[in-house]
């Protein structure tokens, strides 16, 4: 078990590292270093005062103290990255440089100090693959680069050519490819579909459905998937010695977009519409997938973990929370 570590874990104010940080740190000590760009210091409460976290605001590509921060630490977590579909569209060139320069440092600098790493990947590098169910060895289908979208999912294929250049040098990592984390911190800013409507429905807005709905994701609460990771971690030294060190974190209970909306519509007891929009009327470097359902048996052969919860709970919850805020 995890105790009496030290951590430093980038994009810690954010969605997912905020989480993470606050499982941590009761336990352990957790140094945060995070640009609060897209994280929000508010993502820590209860914990933002307690004398196991210590956050540092700035930029892991330009943070004089990293490496001193990395050299102290026992795990490296790099959850820094800029992310979300609708930045990617409008913001291609600065997500990618962000993205690339920043995991490019940090994988460098853990390698130096020879500390464990774990790094954030997405079911993004998949692309526009169409098989059901994806396994981490299936290939990745990135179209062609009018569709700026794609521009995250190289980014994360970059990070991770980056990180199995410097394992097969000696470097100790483990990667996590999450599949639709949703959780009450997620900002809606960017485009993430399952904030995006509980704030229209909270709201009595139309729920904006791309297309007619049909295509299909599966959501996992942030709280199971960081509880992936916490295992993952907790075995490291026997993972980072495989010869495929990604893995696929979610849950497999698909939905469709349509489906989705209604759900939050009858959770939320709201008299929202439900708005289709055309893909035309989308700026143009979007693009959609159709479905994308994770294949879990590695995971699960390795640690053990597997996610309990239905969406329907998920989402109760989250609507209950952001309620009550
Ligand atoms: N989506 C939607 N309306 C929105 C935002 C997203 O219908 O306002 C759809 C989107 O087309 C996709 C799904 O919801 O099919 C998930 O979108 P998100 O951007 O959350 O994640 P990703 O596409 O990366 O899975």
């Amino acid at each position: 078990m995890l105790q009496n570590k030290s951590f430093l874990v980038t994009g810690g104010a954010g969605f997912i590292g905020s989480t993470l940080s606050k499982m941590l740190c009761p336990q352990n000590k957790v140094v945060i270093i995070d640009n609060l760009s897209t994280g929000n210091l508010k993502n820590l409460y209860p914990y933002s005062e307690h004398s196991n976290i210590k956050v540092i605001i700035d930029d892991v590509r330009y943070c004089h103290t990293l490496e001193q921060y990395i050299e102290q630490s026992d795990y490296v977590l790099h959850f820094a990255a800029t992310l979300g579909v609708e930045l990617a569209v409008l913001q291609p060139v600065e997500l990618f440089m962000n993205n690339i320069l920043s995991s490019e440092r940090v994988i460098q600098l853990a390698a130096k100090h020879d500390k464990r790493l774990f790094l954030s990947s997405s079911s993004e590098i998949y692309g526009k693959q169409e098989k059901a169910c994806l396994t981490e060895s299936d290939i990745s289908c990135i179209p062609q680069p009018e569709r700026t979208r794609w521009i995250y999912s190289l980014s994360k294929i970059s990070d991770e050519y980056i990180a199995y250049h410097y394992k097969r040098n000696g470097l100790k990592v483990i990667i996590g490819r999450y599949f639709n984390f949703i959780g009450t911190n997620q900002s809606a800013a960017y485009g993430m579909v399952v904030p995006k409507f509980i704030g229209q429905a909270l709201s009595d807005n139309p729920l904006s459905v791309y297309g007619n709905g049909s295509q299909s994701r599966c959501f996992c609460h942030v709280n199971e998937g960081c509880l992936a990771i916490i295992k993952l971690i907790n075995n490291f030294d026997k993972i980072a010695v495989l010869p495929g060190i990604s893995f696929n974190i979610g849950c497999e209970q698909s939905i469709t977009i349509d489906a989705l909306a209604r759900l939050i519509i009858e959770l939320t007891g709201s008299k929202s519409l439900i708005s289709y929009i055309h893909y035309n009327d989308l700026p143009s470097g979007f693009d959609e997938i159709a479905c994308r359902t994770p294949d879990l048996s590695y995971i699960k052969e390795h640690t053990g973990w597997q996610a309990v919860g239905t969406l329907k709970d998920s989402l109760k919850n989250i609507i209950d929370e952001i309620r009550n805020n």
